[in-house]
């Protein structure tokens, strides 16, 4: 173990001469200095640089007397546990002791010296412990106040609930707010009703065991009406029983952080140039739309696929940046002739696709030409140039036995290449039998009859 050093603030040479034997007697390797009032004690501070692990204090010294010896002990050493060492045995009086900041109290009458050194250790250990309980404090605040986060503490039992004023004030609200009543109410009500399944779901699967923490996202209403998120942190402090009591934590509006979120999301999913879907997020919209094929064998969807035609001489003619204007212009064109529920997204460069949900076969290839002939009839002014293009296109269905989930694409592909070899600006619907103009037989019959 560890050598304990041990600093004794006494000024009965009687009294220090029993500690010293108690000590000595105790067999524990030690070192003890041996000092007879506060200002020793305070020139021994000064003179040695490494502090004792522990003050025995005795309390009437000549230059100090009473709880006022502890009081002005602890400001010379304000990192050190005091022990304090007195001849009489009171309650009240070994309390103020303790409120005055010494570790602990002994009486010197029968001091052995295993108990002092037990009675050290404790204080040594129980002021470390305070130390860290208070790094810990200062911490949590620091982290609380930098964070901007509300604190809560939830009585799951009565219901109340505190608030801190910075969790009320993210809401609008002021303590003792009359429209808040009663102050300790928890803010549950307020939560989106989008949100409550949520926020309830984590709570039981916080009390089941089955999360470790309490954690959720959601939206809580405003004192004006309007719904900031917010995030939850908690956990259960106390029990009754197998039931739990308290539950604290902490929550901060994440109004911002949601914001940014959902922006990078749509900068995720969409191409930046015409702010159509992206590839992937096609696909994925592609795949939806399989499921759907999947459940109802009567919901006909179309795929087209449009490239436009020698594209390569307007960047050859105008530059890549008017080439994107035309890119643009092309999107947009196409996007004022689709319904709400078409999906159009940019797959490459200068192809497009666009998902027909319930569109038979007729109504794709009338989509089609459609789209063709607003490209046809599209300029695209720069300076004094107008800027035609033409599209092709390539079209087919999606169908419950295709065996790929981008097969569709495959065959809207092959037609669209057909359509590029048959002379561009024209609109090929993909058939087994690759005859344009000819019913497209994966199309469901009853809908080619409509
Ligand atoms: P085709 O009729 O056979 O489709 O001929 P094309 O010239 O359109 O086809 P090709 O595939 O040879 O060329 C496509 C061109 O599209 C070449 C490429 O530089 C251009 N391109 C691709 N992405 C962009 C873009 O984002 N902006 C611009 N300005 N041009 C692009
Ligand atoms: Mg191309
Ligand atoms: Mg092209």
């Amino acid at each position: 173990m560890k050598t304990l050093n041990i600093t004794l603030v006494e000024d009965e040479p009687g009294d220090a001469s029993l500690i010293q034997y108690s000590l000595r007697f105790s067999g524990y390797d030690h070192n003890l200095e041996w000092v007879q009032s506060l200002a020793e004690l305070s020139a021994h501070q000064r003179q040695t640089n490494a502090a004792a692990d522990i003050v025995l204090l005795d309390l009437n010294l000549p230059d100090s007397t009473g709880i006022d010896t502890v009081t002005r002990c602890k400001s010379l050493v304000p990192d050190t546990p005091i022990v304090v060492l007195t001849g009489h045995d009171n309650m009240d009086f070994s309390l103020k002791v303790l409120e005055a900041g010494a570790q602990d109290y002994l009486v010197k009458s029968g001091l052995e010296g295993d108990a002092l050194i037990r009675a050290m250790r404790y204080a040594i250990e129980r002021h470390q412990m305070e130390c860290r309980l208070q790094r810990s404090e200062e911490l949590m605040t620091a982290a609380i106040e930098g964070g901007n986060l509300g604190v809560w503490d939830w009585n799951l039992k009565s219901g109340e609930c505190d608030k801190s004023d910075l969790l009320l004030a993210t809401l609008g609200f002021t303590r003792g707010d009359s429209e808040l009543e009663p102050d300790s109410e928890p803010l549950i009500k307020r939560i989106h009703e989008d949100d409550a399944p949520g926020f309830h779901g984590a709570l039981q699967a916080y009390l089941a065991g089955e999360s470790p923490r309490f954690q959720c996202e959601f939206r809580l209403q405003h004192k004006d009406g309007h719904w900031p998120w917010h995030f939850i942190s908690g956990h259960v402090v106390s029990w009754d029983g197998d039931e739990p009591e308290r539950l604290v934590g902490i929550q901060q509006d994440i109004t911002a952080r949601k914001a940014m979120e959902t922006r990078l999301r749509d900068l995720a999913m969409h191409d930046e140039l015409t702010g159509l879907l992206n590839r992937r997020s096609f696909i994925q919209e592609m795949d939806r739309e399989y499921g759907r094929v999947m459940r109802r064998p009567d919901y006909p969807v179309g795929l087209l696929m449009l490239d436009i035609d020698h594209f390569k001489r307007v960047n050859d003619s105008y530059g890549h940046a008017v080439g994107d204007v035309v890119l643009k212009a092309f999107a947009d064109c196409i996007d004022r002739q689709l319904r709400e529920n078409d999906v159009f997204g940019r797959l490459s460069g200068e192809e497009f696709a666009v998902l027909l949900p319930e569109t038979d076969r007729d109504g794709v290839a009338r989509v089609a030409e459609k789209l063709r002939s607003a490209i046809e009839g599209l300029e695209t002014r720069t300076g004094n140039a107008g800027i035609h293009i033409t599209t092709s296109i390539g079209a087919a269905g999606l169908h419950r036995d295709d065996e790929r989930p981008d097969e569709a694409l495959v065959l809207a592909d092959q037609a669209l290449y057909q359509a590029k070899h048959m002379g561009r600006n024209r609109v090929v619907i993909y058939s087994d039998t690759q005859v344009p103009g000819q019913p497209d037989p994966s199309f469901p019959e009853s809908e080619n009859a409509l």
